[in-house]
Parts: structure tokens; C-alpha cells; sequence
């Protein structure tokens, strides 16, 4: 083996350690498919992690979630209200 490949050799082993000692530390975000390290904060939920990105969208559903239930349960009444009207004129 000659010395240039004898370095390639070590860059390889030293690049895969890197990355070996990276791993642990990079998430992939269950929602988005995003990788996150250090620049994008991740949450572990359940064994799911989530990026700090999509819990804010989450949250947002969630604060509006009490006024989105208010619709579908007015939609589900409206909805009966008119299949009643339908069966009463047959
Ligand atoms: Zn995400």
C-alpha cells in the first residue's frame, strides 16, 4: 500500500467516525423530513421528533382547535337539519 492511499484510507476512517459521532445528535422530523441539528431545534414526542417549525404549526391548530370543532359540530347539525327537510317533502 503506498502512502497516498495509506491517507485516503485515514480520511475515510476519520470522515466515518465524524459522522458516527454526529449521528446521535441529528433527528429527522416526522412531520417535515427535515433534518435537525443544532440550526433547527427538534422535540422528541412519544419516539417521534418533530421540528420546533412544525410544533408551532401544531400548536396553532391547537389553540384553534376548540373553533374548529364549533364548525364541524354546526356543519353536522345544518347537515341533518336539511336531510330532514329532504325526507319531509317525500
Ligand atoms: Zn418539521
Amino acid at each position: 500500500m503506498n502512502e497516498k492511499t495509506l491517507r485516503n484510507v485515514l480520511e475515510g476512517i476519520k470522515l466515518d467516525l465524524y459522522v458516527e459521532s454526529k449521528i446521535p445528535e441529528m433527528h429527522v422530523c416526522f412531520l417535515c423530513g427535515r433534518i435537525g441539528y443544532k440550526n433547527l431545534p427538534m422535540k422528541k414526542i412519544g419516539n417521534k421528533w418533530i421540528c420546533i417549525d412544525c410544533l408551532r404549526e401544531l400548536k396553532e391548530a391547537l389553540d384553534s382547535l376548540e373553533e374548529w370543532e364549533q364548525e364541524i359540530s354546526l356543519r353536522e347539525e345544518l347537515k341533518k337539519q336539511i336531510q330532514r327537510e329532504f325526507e319531509g317533502k317525500e
